[in-house]
Order: structure tokens, then sequence, then C-alpha cells
């Protein structure tokens, strides 16, 4: 049966994805069960998607009564869940304004717009020249702008050609993108902490650093949260971290509670005004089943301290990946419930190691090639959470390792 329906997807689907050979079929708060009832702990939450565990009460309840009043009537009406959702969406993040859309990169998309409109209507550049400034290993969506300010070959090959305005620089370094803004300059456009990349995290005090350069020089500072927000990192924003408050905030997957694309653009007031009848929009941004999910996931959110429950299994979770002392293991970082282990390709394939675990009941996915992540739902207990990074260590020892560096790794 699992054969079968992998066959389907192989003949009759894209190969746009590389999907460990299990094949889902229903999933509980942290956990997820195959179509053979193989329970596996899940370690991806859909890439924060699923931060708030699978099918949470709360978020289904939200969907149904939602389900039983109205479903789409595009933004030609107003309704009576797009003002709700838009308030408590500015109070959580401190911004004045929200335009929701469906996806990560429509939000991405819509952020590029606002800040483009931005710097000709504010900052006065000169039409069709404005510049964004962008971080090397960015990960911001799969739109043909988007990927054309990826500085991953994978992701850019054979799509061109790409839309320009995009100024490239290295991830962390305020000193290199201050010496890349100039008179065109309208924004900077970055994660606070790579996602993609693989849980890359930035030295101390760049995040602060961006908002005062970009306040010194009037330009805006736009943080793409759409995998860091909402509790991952130990705060609702990886930005709280340095209190270094955007003037746009680009948000999705976790929005959605798991169970529908939600994005979001919010922003301050002045920068959201950019935006008149006729520039912008969505059919299905801001539906009524959207805004009710995603109003319940933001309560949820606060009323089940999740962004505290973050940061407390997040330090146990960063400390048990630390006390594995094993050879193949390179480095180990993170922040909140979100960890990335790099593993040296001479002496554990990220793959296999991926692939092992999952015969052992814990799902997670190789990043990079050599880097695996751990992003459980912030749903977890502690208990299941140490189960997952004990598999991830007998993983590690069953492997072979070369003679000498066994031998190392006893006579530590
Ligand atoms: C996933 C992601 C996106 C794109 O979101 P989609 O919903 O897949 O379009 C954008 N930015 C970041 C940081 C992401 O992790």
């Amino acid at each position: 049966m699992r054969h079968d329906f992998i066959d389907q997807e192989e003949r009759f689907g894209a190969h746009n994805y590389a999907p460990l050979p299990v094949v889902l079929s229903h999933g509980q708060g942290a956990f997820l069960f195959d179509c053979d009832g193989r329970r596996y702990l899940d370690m991806m939450s859909a890439y924060s998607a699923a931060s708030f565990g699978h099918l949470h009460p709360r978020l289904v309840g939200a969907l149904k009564r939602q389900l039983e009043r109205l479903d789409l009537v595009s933004r030609a009406y107003h309704t009576d869940t797009l003002g709700p959702f838009c308030e408590d969406l500015a109070r959580l993040t401190g911004l004045d304004a929200c335009l929701p859309m469906n996806t990560g990169a429509e939000a991405v998309e819509t952020a590029i717009k606002a800040a483009r409109r931005y710097g000709y209507d504010r900052l006065s550049i000169p039409e069709d020249q404005a510049e964004i400034i962008v971080a090397a290993g960015n990960f911001h969506g799969r739109t043909t702008t988007i990927i054309g300010f990826s500085s991953d070959a994978a992701t850019r090959r054979g799509f061109g050609p790409f839309a320009p305005g995009f100024v490239l620089v290295p991830f962390g370094d305020a000193g290199a993108l201050e010496a890349a803004v100039g008179p065109r300059t309208a924004a900077v456009l970055i994660e606070p902490i790579q996602g993609e990349a693989g849980i890359i995290l930035p030295p101390p005090g760049y995040l602060a650093a961006l908002r005062r350069l970009c306040d010194r020089h009037g330009i805006l500072l736009i943080f793409d949260e759409v995998q860091s927000g909402f509790g991952r990192t130990g705060r609702t924003f990886a930005f709280e971290h340095e209190g270094a408050k955007p003037d746009g905030l680009i948000l999705g997957k976790a929005l959605g509670g798991g169970l529908l694309p939600v994005s979001a653009f919010a922003a301050k007031r002045s920068l959201m005004d950019v935006f008149d009848p006729g520039s912008h929009g969505s059919t299905f941004g801001g539906n009524p089943l959207a805004m009710a999910v995603a109003r319940e996931a933001m309560h949820v959110l606060q009323e089940e301290h999740l962004v505290e429950r973050s940061e407390k299994l997040g330090g146990v979770l960063l400390d048990a990946l630390r006390a594995i002392d094993h050879p193949a293991v390179l480095a180990v970082r993170g922040k909140g419930l979100w960890a990335g282990v790099d593993l040296d390709p001479a002496l554990a394939d990220a793959k296999k190691v991926c692939l092992k675990m999952m015969e052992r009941g814990v799902l997670t996915k190789e990043t990079h090639a050599t880097t695996i992540r751990f992003a459980p739902p912030l749903v977890i207990t502690e208990a299941d959470l140490l189960e997952a990074v004990g598999i991830f260590r007998a993983v590690l020892e069953s492997l072979s390792l070369p003679t000498a560096v066994s031998t190392l790794s006893f006579a530590k």
C-alpha cells in the first residue's frame, strides 16, 4: 500500500521534492502516523507551519465554526472576520496595519512592492531604480522575482531572466551591509535567523545594528519571519531578541495554524499606506476561513504560553544535542525549539541519518546536504523531545565509522 502511493506520486506528480519514503495518513499533536499505522515524532512541523501541533482541537473548532457561517466572498466586500484579524495581528506584532495573503512567497512579494513604492513616493528614488538589500543564503520563497535574488544555484538554474533591483551582501555582517547602502536603496530584507540555510544565527548585536543603520540612512527594515515567527525561537518574533522592531514584517506558515495557508505583511502605517485601491490584492487573501483560524492561532499561542514553552524546551533541546559526543557532529546551534546540527559528510551522510531516524520513528529532513534540523511542534512534551534526540544519538552511534576515527572518539 505504501508503495502504491509513492509510485502514484512518482508517475503522476512532479519530481520537485525528494521526500523520505514514508506515506503519512494522520496526525495528532507532535505525532504523525503512516498508512500502516506506525507512529512518528514530528521534528519538522512542516517548516514551522505545524508549530501548534497537528489538528489542534481549538484550531479545528474555530475552522468548523467558521465553516458553518461563511466561506469566501473576496475583498470586494467587508466581512466580520478581517478587521478582528488585522487588529489582533497588529497588536501582536506592535505594528500599525496588516495585509493578509495566502503563501509566504506572496507576503514577501507584497513587502517588495510596498518597499519599492515607498522608495519612489517617500524617498524620492528615481522611478524603476529602487534597490533592496538582501543576504546571501536567503530563502524567501519560490516566485520568479524571489528566486532571482537567491544565492543558491539549484534554486535559480534555468529559471531566468530575473528581475533587477536586489543587492546581495553576506549574512551577519552589518558593516558589509551598510557599505551596500546607496541613494537608490529603499529597504533591507532579511531573515533574522536563516531557516532553510540551516538555522544560521547572526552574531549577537546584528539585528540591533541593522535597525540603527536603517534609521541612520532613512531606509526600511523588513524582516521575513515566515519561519521564525510565532514562538519558534523562544520569542513571539525573532526580532524581539534584540528589540529590533522592523518597519515591515512578513509572516506565514504557523499563522495558518497548520490547517490553511495564511500569510500576512504587517507594517507601520506610512509603509502600508503606499497601497491604494487597485494596486495590490489576492482573491483568497483575508478569506473568512483563513482569518478565523489565524486569529485563533494567535490566541492559542498566548493562552497556552507556547512562546515560553519554546524558550524553555529550546534550552533542553540544545543541551541534549550538545551532550552528544560523536565525531560526526561538527556544530550544534539554535534558538528556541529550532536547532540545526552540522554533520561531517565524511563520517555521516545526513540523508541516511534522516532515513534511519525515520525507521526508528522520528521524522526530520536534512537541509543543504549536511545539516539535520530539529523543529518540533511547540506543544511537544519534554519527554518526547528527549526521546527524539536519543534516537538521533542512537542512529549516529549505529553508523560504522572509519576505524581511526572511532578509536579517536573512544580516547576522548
Ligand atoms: C517558507 C518560507 C517562505 C515561503 O513561504 P511559502 O508559504 O512556501 O511560499 C518565505 N520566507 C521564509 C523565511 C520561509 O521559511
